[in-house]
């Protein structure tokens, strides 16, 4: 059992979240009430889907990627989002959500846990650029489908590939999510080929023009791994229960 307030903090300074801008608030996004914590729900993104299950479970926490009170989006709570935040507050469980801080993240971040189920060695950020963009020497040229087949054993799904450039592929970068706009990034660093969650109709063409092959992984199946270590961590740090609920999707 852990306070609230002390996991909170905790997770806070660990990830970081004063040192990077973002597009949401990270941390507590909803306090449902309860002071101590026993039991945390970890998933992608804080759906009805989500909670529900987090509901079925008996979490005090749901713990997400994806939350809410996006940059942009309507504030009042109507609609599908005043749904979601009422169900947490009926069933009594608190929301937070890290969204960059845990793409980010050395350790437990999705793009460093991305390189681990992938097999890629001395992963680490792009020297330069702002830091989304991760990258790999691989120590023996691989051919588009051996990284194809990478994929697809780290994730469980086969990848779109979208060709470009060299047959054999010595540099290879990724970014989880919906990334895709980052392949212009992966060609000023030189790199072979480029890795992210979603795809967009132009991806073809500056896949071919850029010489970067291009593989869409999925935005979920490349975003389950930080939330879900995060989660582990926090179990063994603090003592309380975690389960990872994956609620699946195709994109
Ligand atoms: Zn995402």
């Amino acid at each position: 059992m852990v306070e609230l307030k002390q996991l909170v903090q905790h997770c806070n300074d660990y990830l970081q979240i004063s040192a990077i801008d973002d597009y949401c608030p990270n941390g507590l996004q909803v306090d449902a009430g309860v002071s101590q914590i026993n039991s945390i729900v970890t998933g992608v993104t804080a759906s009805q889907a989500l909670i529900d299950a987090a509901t079925a479970h008996g979490a005090d926490l749901l713990l997400v990627h994806h939350g809410y009170f996006w940059k942009g989006e309507s504030m009042p709570l109507t609609g599908i989002k005043g749904q979601r935040i009422r169900s947490l507050f009926e069933s009594s469980i608190s929301l937070m959500a890290y969204h960059l801080p845990l793409d980010m993240h050395p350790e437990l971040g999705n793009n460093r846990q991305l390189a681990t189920r992938l097999g890629f060695d001395d992963a680490a950020p792009a020297e330069s650029g702002d830091g989304h963009v991760w990258v790999a020497e691989l120590p023996v040229p691989e051919s588009v489908g051996q990284i194809a087949a990478r994929i697809s054993g780290g994730l469980g799904r086969e990848p779109l590939h979208l060709p470009g450039g060299t047959e054999q592929i010595r540099r290879v970068g990724w970014c989880t999510g919906a990334a895709e706009g980052y392949i212009v990034t992966a060609a000023d660093l030189g790199l072979d080929a480029f890795i992210s969650g979603e795809v967009s109709e132009q991806t073809t063409h500056l896949a071919q023009e850029l010489g970067v092959h291009y593989f869409a992984a999925g935005h979920h199946a490349t975003e389950k791994f930080g939330v879900a270590a995060l989660g582990e961590y926090l179990a063994s740090k603090f003592g309380v229960e975690h389960r990872f609920v994956d609620v699946p999707n195709p994109v």
